[in-house]
């Protein structure tokens, strides 16, 4: 029998996860990763996200096993691997989760879309978060969010059955195989759903009480924080459960006493309003994909220049002014900081250093373990 590919991308787990559960309604399913070595080298990419990527994939690895049916994976290039797959097996349906991610991945989709068109291959890729493709314009969106947030989570399909002739999967691949820089991070995020489920549940139980007053301070942020971000970057948690237990959590804790439940209220919405910003972002680059590369207001283009100099200094830690170091350097140990920080830094290079966002950019998006190009 034909295969259902499920192939995964950026939304690494079993939980609430449309195309795996809607692919096995259509018969066997071979649930696949692509390591693709040309996106890796691109400018934005390091070794501490794959190191996120790979543990990530390790647990999904085993949650499918647990199924019946392991990840299967493939270091090259999509349309060839998927290719290779038909020829051998017969594909007879693609399902993924649609990416908001760069230009280079947005072309990749393109070129996916186009091989499966030619084989007669159908193609249906959800969406993802609460993002919409082809909006027209942005009037309801906020509404459609709410209903997608409201969507009930899906459990994990019950079993996959085992395939037959499909090569074990040979070991990941290491950061130094796909050529990636050494990136030293010694206070990295680990990867993997487990881990993002901890977090989640510290963050609503007990971390989370006064993150609207602590979330600004980077004195207090690392802890304040909920530290989804990674999670919700590569998926391994999905935003439709991180909203509804928030808001579960919220409904809970205001049928406690006044004393019991003070500073959680506003503290959770607060947080639900930022997994809001999330998809909003993502929204405006889906809308506008020219942002990438070109400045949002003409009359800026073309202001500043490349400065090598200045950005180095910038980029280690070492331009002089003791916060903005210190911030790059805890950015560069821990491959996070907060909104307020990335902000500072972000508004430093360009209104103090006059360096060209092009290039400050890449530095950040190569640090944050939690790259998410539309809100970067
Ligand atoms: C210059 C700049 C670059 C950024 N780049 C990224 C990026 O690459 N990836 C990324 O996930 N976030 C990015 N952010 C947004 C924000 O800084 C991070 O989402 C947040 O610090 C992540 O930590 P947390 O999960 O503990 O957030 P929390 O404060 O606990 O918030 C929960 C979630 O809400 C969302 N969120 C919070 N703040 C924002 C925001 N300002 N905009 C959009 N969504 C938000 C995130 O999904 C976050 O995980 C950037 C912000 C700035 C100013």
């Amino acid at each position: 029998m034909a295969l259902q590919v499920v192939w995964f991308k950026r939304d690494l787990r079993i939980h609430d996860h449309r195309p795996l559960v809607e692919a096995v309604r259509c018969g066997p399913v071979l649930p696949l990763y692509v390591v693709e070595p040309e996106l890796w080298q691109r400018p934005d990419c390091s070794e501490r996200q794959w190191n996120f990527c790979l543990e990530s994939l390790q647990e999904l690895r085993d949650a499918l096993a647990g199924l019946g049916q392991p990840l299967v994976v493939r270091t090259g290039d999509v349309v060839a691997v998927l290719e290779a797959v038909h020829r051998r097996h017969g594909l007879a349906g693609l399902w993924s989760h649609q990416e908001t991610g760069n230009l280079w991945t947005y072309d990749r989709d393109r070129r996916v879309a186009a091989w499966a068109r030619d084989r007669g291959i159908p193609w249906r890729d959800f969406a993802s978060f609460g993002v919409i493709r082809g909006l027209k314009d942005r009037r309801g969106w906020a509404r459609a969010w709410e209903q997608r947030m409201a969507e009930p989570l899906l459990a994990p399909p019950a079993a996959l059955p085992p395939l037959v002739g499909i090569a074990a999967p040979p070991a990941l691949p290491s950061a130094g195989e796909l050529g990636l820089a050494a990136d030293p991070c010694p206070q990295r995020q680990p990867g993997g759903r487990q881990a993002g489920r901890e977090l989640l549940e510290g963050f609503l139980r007990q971390r989370g009480r006064g993150y609207h007053r602590r979330l600004s301070s980077p004195l207090t942020a690392f802890e304040a924080c909920s530290r989804l971000s990674p999670h919700l970057a590569w998926g391994t948690l999905s935003m439709g459960e991180v909203v509804q237990e928030a808001r579960a959590r919220r409904l809970a804790l205001a049928t406690l006493p006044a004393n019991a439940n003070a500073g959680w209220s506003r503290a959770l919405d607060a947080f639900v309003s930022r997994l809001h910003w999330h998809c909003h972002f993502i929204q405006k680059l889906v809308r506008q994909p020219s942002i990438e590369i070109q400045e949002l207001h003409p009359a800026t283009r073309g202001l500043r220049r490349t400065a090598p100099e200045r950005l180095a200094a910038w980029s280690e830690g070492r331009t002089g002014v003791p916060f903005v170091d210190a911030c790059m350097r805890a950015l560069h140990h821990s491959g996070w900081i907060n909104f307020r920080m990335r902000a500072m830094l972000l508004s430093f290079a360009s209104h103090h250093l006059w360096i060209d966002w092009r290039d400050s950019g890449l530095h950040p998006a190569c640090q944050f373990v939690d790259y998410e190009p539309g809100i970067h």
